[in-house]
């Protein structure tokens, strides 16, 4: 049954009401390929163990599990279950993960996002130069961990904030309590950052080294898809100046919570919805434009059930769906 909702209260009728899509939403690249890769190679016969999470969307773990795809927390915990597969997510993985398949003699698939691949062997090559490397990012990350484990070296550290390095002096400075960073410092970044916060880290960080002959590098590795989203979600609130900001995500999806975070703090108002039952009527009342996000393991289905919830209630459907399909998409890296 269609529900009509009352016409938008006087100071709204001159704004129709509007649903506007993000241009960028929901899955990622890297996380449709990775699970493309995955469900090509999944059978119900040759079940496979990806070590970790590959999505942390609910209906689409069951999904997979019907096709054989069942994530462990480790490595051992696949063996002592007799996996003769395992996967390695989009997240990555260290470089242990490949040796441990060998000599266990199990199939290995690697669907790690290339872009992830980047920051690993980007930390790498600038520990082999001697940096100290520090990634601005959650040290309890898959991903981060995977970086940390890749740069090889104990002089390594991922932190959200300068203070957790543990420095706090230049070198011209040190004394009683005041520890200086070491000469040479690189910086690289967890790719789903936000670049805003990652520059002001940098420059935070910087301005500790480069005193008294001190080298720092950095380098954004903050991905594309990820930039995009950031840039896609700006735009629904400066450009289509939308009333109420609707970021669907899993309840336990971070990122979703944070598109909702950033939409709250540009004075917009922003809620962070699982599914259209979410919704309460009184949001769509006083609100006449609907901008939908959607985080980035957001299946398409559940974004388009939130967008037909509020068709249902008598906004216009929008004009392109709900994103623009480009199957030859290949981010730069
Ligand atoms: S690096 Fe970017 S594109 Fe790749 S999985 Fe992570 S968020 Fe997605």
């Amino acid at each position: 049954m269609t529900t009509v909702l009352p016409e938008a209260p006087a100071a709204e009728t001159t704004r129709a009401r509007r649903i506007v899509v993000a241009a960028e939403l929901g899955y990622c690249w890297g996380v449709r390929r990775a699970l493309d890769i995955v469900q090509e190679a999944a059978s119900p016969d040759r079940k496979i163990a990806p070590i970790g999470d590959v999505i942390h969307n609910p209906q689409i773990v069951q999904r997979l599990r019907a096709q054989g795809v069942e994530g462990k927390p480790d490595f051992d915990a696949a063996m002592r279950e007799g996996y003769k597969r395992i996967a390695i997510t989009a997240h990555g993985w260290g470089p242990e993960m490949a040796k441990n398949a060998a000599a266990a003699g199990v199939e290995l698939i690697d669907s790690t996002c290339p872009l992830v691949t980047k920051v690993q062997r980007m930390a790498q090559k600038l520990a082999r130069q001697g940096y100290f490397i520090v990634i601005y990012g959650d040290d309890y990350h898959p991903e981060v961990k995977s970086v940390l484990a890749w740069s090889g070296t104990s002089k390594a550290k991922a932190a959200k904030k300068v203070s957790q390095l543990g420095w706090n002096a230049t070198r011209a400075d040190i004394g009683e309590g005041r520890v200086a960073p070491p000469r040479k410092v690189a910086l690289v970044s967890q790719t789903t950052k936000n670049v805003g916060e990652l520059m002001a880290f940098a420059r935070e960080l910087e301005a500790l080294v480069i005193p008294e002959g001190g080298e720092f590098r950095f380098v954004n590795t903050i991905c594309e898809p990820t930039s995009e989203r950031q840039r896609a979600l700006q735009r629904l609130i400066e450009e289509d100046r939308c009333d109420l900001i609707l970021a669907i995500g899993g309840k336990k999806s971070s990122n979703t919570a944070r598109l909702a975070e950033v939409g709250n703090r540009a004075g917009v108002e922003s809620y962070h919805i699982e599914r259209p039952e979410d919704i309460a009527d009184e949001w769509l009342a006083s609100n006449a434009v609907v901008g939908i996000t959607a985080g980035a393991s957001t299946p398409d289905d559940v974004i388009q059930e939130v967008v037909d919830h509020l068709v249902a209630r008598g906004y216009p459907a929008p004009e392109n769906g709900i994103r623009p399909v480009d199957p030859d998409y290949v981010p730069a890296y």
